[in-house]
């Protein structure tokens, strides 16, 4: 059997990319340890632009068949005190995962693509580029596409020594009514923050942040459960990246997206963007490679790590002592601009943390 790409992983970033390889007319299958439906540790948050850009993949992507929820309202707090409550010009859409990467499989199939799923136990030959399944299978492929997370097993030939940095510990309940707003509460952790986040009947409640605030993070988490009795079977706890990305992470044949390559956002959290952008540059350049000759995706994965550059020093403002408080402040008082924030620059991608700040001095030196 033999695929121009073999693609580990189906998640947004495995289907995105493998998507885009059969629109182009390039033979591809997805290879997953799980079985579909699967769950996924996720708050389900899509923002405008996660939706855009997967409407522009999957086309006709059936939104209205999905149980989610549609929240335009989010409050920030600091240690359960109200610091304010936004109205938010593109309201995130709020999706059960399992539900939505399902569908986004759904449509990969439709396609006619080939998922081998439930396999757990295949092995891989870098060096004559084909994969052995459990069941003795030979696939031979020209390019093999790591989009199996953050745990990824494909990373280990690209960046072995690469470690995430952040926790995320998450929880769903189904209280006898849920809020009509998103909150996140950034008093607790020092280097992230815990979040309530409705999703239909269920609400998510989650906390995220460094390893090294293991400790913090696991004491937050427990306050946060004991408030709405989730039994310790309900608690998941996950890995994260947190603005350490893979420098190249393409070796060869050998291409990374998602969160294997450790693409998410280090100030929210937000990955299913990243997993699609960088799934659909994966593919666009596999393309180049059989049209053109070459391949491109080391220069413009650069695009997102130069954002993600962006982020992390913003991240710097909101995430360390002296400054969280100021930022805080500044977001309390000025509620203009703290929605410019939520709206253009993080939902959107409209404008950069630079041009918000610029916005900012701007409007302080009018006064
Ligand atoms: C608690 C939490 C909350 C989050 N909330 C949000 C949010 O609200 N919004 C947002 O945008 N992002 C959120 N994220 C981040 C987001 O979940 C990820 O960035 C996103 O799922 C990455 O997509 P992916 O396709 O790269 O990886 P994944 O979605 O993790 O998919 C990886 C796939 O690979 C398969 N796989 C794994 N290992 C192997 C293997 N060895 N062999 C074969 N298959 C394998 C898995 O079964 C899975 O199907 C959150 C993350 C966490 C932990």
């Amino acid at each position: 059997m033999k695929y121009d790409a073999v693609i580990i992983g189906g998640g947004p970033a495995g289907l995105c990319t493998a998507v885009n390889l059969l629109s182009h007319g390039v033979s591809c299958c997805i290879i997953d340890k799980a079985v579909f439906p699967r769950e996924k540790i996720c708050a389900g948050v899509l923002t405008i632009k996660t939706r855009e850009k997967i409407n522009s993949i999957f086309r006709g992507f059936p939104w209205e068949d999905l149980k989610c929820s549609t929240i335009s309202k989010l409050k920030i707090q600091f240690r359960n005190t109200s610091i304010g409550t936004y109205n938010l010009k593109y309201p995130y859409v709020i999706v059960d995962r399992a539900q939505f990467d399902y569908e986004l499989m759904k449509y990969f199939l439709r396609m006619n693509g080939k998922l081998m799923e439930n396999e757990r136990s295949y092995k891989i030959n870098i060096s004559d580029n084909n994969i052995i399944l459990s069941d003795g299978t030979i696939i031979q492929y020209d390019f093999l596409v790591g989009a199996d997370g953050i745990n990824s097993r494909i990373r280990k030939f690209i960046d072995p020594l690469y470690k995430p940095k952040a926790l995320c510990i998450q929880a769903f309940t189904e209280p006898d009514s849920c809020p009509e707003y998103v909150s996140a509460d950034f008093g607790y952790i020092h280097s992230g923050y815990c979040w309530n986040i409705p999703c239909g009947n269920k609400l998510g409640i989650g906390v995220a942040g460094s390893i090294k605030e293991l400790n913090n993070i696991k004491k937050t988490f427990t306050t946060q459960a004991a408030i709405y009795e989730i039994g310790k079977k309900d608690i998941r706890s996950w890995l994260l990246s947190c603005g350490n990305y893979v420098r190249k992470p393409i070796n060869k044949n050998i291409i990374l997206v998602g969160d294997a390559a450790g693409l998410v956002d280090p100030v929210t959290g937000e990955g299913i963007y990243y997993a699609v952008e960088s799934g659909i540059l994966a593919a666009d350049s596999i393309v180049s490679f059989y049209n053109k000759g070459y391949m491109n995706y080391h220069s413009t994965v650069k695009l997102i790590h130069k954002r993600i550059n962006q982020q992390k020093r913003f991240r710097f403002l909101l995430y360390s002592g002296f400054f969280r408080k100021s930022t805080l402040f500044i977001v309390k008082k000025k509620t203009h601009w703290a929605e410019f924030i939520f709206d253009e620059v993080i939902s959107a991608y409209n404008n950069t943390y630079s041009e918000a700040l610029i916005k900012l001095i701007e409007s302080l030196v009018r006064k």
